[in-house]
């Protein structure tokens, strides 16, 4: 994808150049380039006005148009053309009030977050143009605001954020004036909107590092602000012969280190899985407990997810998991029923997934996650949802009374069905005459 943006990018820099205006791939894409990363959209920093981009664009279209950017496709890619601009006076620590389109690319780098995003480059001539310190910022692996930090957090509270998720993305250090700077600001946060915060999350969270990034949500002040049930978590003892790693913030923080590449979903389940750990600690028999944690944890999930406003089939999956990640603790001891029917729960390899971070987090052997993949190994798939053997219909006419009794002996038979004890309609009209009449 990179390869072909860029060639777009090129394209379209030319056309601007050759109408005699300044054109330069701007923000991420410079960038990643420098680090060598792959980068998945391309904006483009123009003196040209957005009405001179669209005369020179047909298909352009207008996107925020006060911020002057325009989207245009070039070579089947769609690109964004943004004009140089700098914006003034943030009241609400959100949005720039009013923005002033400039004809000096400095004025449109001096306008952005950080120095490692402010690097322009002429992909006509490969020339990079640094106003900030960008590129020995890039070397020195650190994340600073460009400017006075203090302001332009002020300005913008989401900034915040984004230094976190970059810091974490890119495993750079925030340098110490921008973090002080954070931390100082850290309140601010809370005039932003619940969606901005829940996508830089869910980004701090996919994205390659999220124990560094909450390690950094910790430090900077913002975690007790945006998440206070994991920061609560912090100073809450666990009983150390099954959690030698430490309180439950610890652990749950190594739990988001060992997960690869996950959904947004297992992401969310592992930061939330022992949310209501704090609430349920019981230390009263003389050794901590946390029982029946998970179904507590479940509805707090549900709470922080919904208050974050992310969609609902995501909430329920996350739901669905914190509450079930104690089923697998018995494993070696549960019936071949019970067990399918663990493998039916809504995304199972999720479900799994927590179990070997959460187990990896405890510094414990993977004896139970193995023995899962083992006994799943031994199972033929169409034997976890085997077709029904009998309908209510059919026992109602065997004589059994319409009501709640039916759908116990169907459980009753769906159990002995998936134990290997029954296989045909027969057997299990058998069964239920030989067990429920009297
Ligand atoms: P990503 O790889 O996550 O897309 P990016 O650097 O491209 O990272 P974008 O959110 O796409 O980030 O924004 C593009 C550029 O716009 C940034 O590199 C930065 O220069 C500027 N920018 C974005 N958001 C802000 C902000 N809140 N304040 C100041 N500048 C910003
Ligand atoms: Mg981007």
């Amino acid at each position: 994808m990179s390869l072909l943006l860029i060639d777009a990018g090129r394209h379209a820099c030319a056309r601007l150049h050759d109408a005699g205006h300044q054109a330069f791939f701007a923000g991420g894409a410079v960038r990643d380039r420098l680090l060598s990363r792959p980068f998945t959209d391309l904006d483009i920093a123009t003196c040209a006005t957005p009405a001179q981009v669209a005369a020179l664009f047909p298909d352009a279209r207008t996107v925020g148009a006060s911020f002057g950017v325009v989207l245009v496709q070039c070579l089947g890619v769609e690109l964004q053309i943004a004009t140089f601009r700098s914006d003034h006076s943030y009241s609400d620590h959100r949005r720039p009030c009013s923005v002033t389109y400039e004809t000096d690319p400095r004025a449109d780098v001096l306008r952005r977050d950080f120095t490692i995003n402010g690097l322009l480059e002429n992909p006509l001539t490969g020339e990079i143009l640094d106003y900030v310190n960008g590129r020995a910022d890039l070397d020195a692996r650190i994340i600073g605001a460009i400017g006075d930090p203090v302001v332009r957090f002020a300005e913008d509270a989401l900034r915040m954020l984004r230094a976190v998720r970059f810091a974490a993305r890119l495993g750079f250090a925030i340098h110490p004036a921008t973090l002080a700077a954070i931390q100082q600001n850290a309140p601010a946060i809370q005039a932003i909107s619940s969606e901005r915060v829940r996508d830089e999350l869910s980004l701090i969270l996919t994205e390659s590092n999220p124990r560094q990034g909450f390690v950094l949500l910790d430090q900077s002040g913002l975690l007790p602000l945006i998440l206070p049930e994991i920061a609560a978590m912090r100073g809450v003892a666990q009983p150390p012969e099954y959690h030698p790693e430490g309180d439950v913030f610890t652990h749950t923080l190594l739990c988001l280190g060992y997960l690869e590449n996950p959904s947004l979903e297992l992401a969310l389940a592992a930061l939330l899985h022992d949310v209501a750990k704090p609430a349920t600690f019981n230390d009263s028999s003389g050794r901590i407990r946390f029982d029946g944690h998970a179904e507590p944890g479940a509805s707090l999930a549900r709470g922080i997810l919904t208050r974050l406003r992310y969609p609902n089939a995501v909430i329920d999956s996350v739901v669905s998991l914190v509450a079930n990640h104690m089923r697998f603790m018995d494993v070696d001891r549960m019936g071949q029923a019970a067990f399918k029917r663990l493998l039916r729960l809504p995304r199972f390899d999720d479900q799994l997934e927590l179990l070997r971070a959460d187990s990896l987090a405890a510094l414990r052997p993977l004896a139970t996650y193995d023995l899962v993949r083992r006994r799943i190994a031994e199972i033929p798939p169409e034997q976890i949802r085997p077709p029904r053997l009998l309908t209510g219909g059919d026992l109602i006419a065997m004589g059994f009374p319409a009501g709640p009794l039916i759908g116990e002996i169907l459980q009753a038979i769906e159990t002995a069905q998936l134990d290997g004890a029954l296989s045909t309609p027969d057997d299990a009209r058998a069964f239920a005459a030989s067990r429920f009449h009297d």
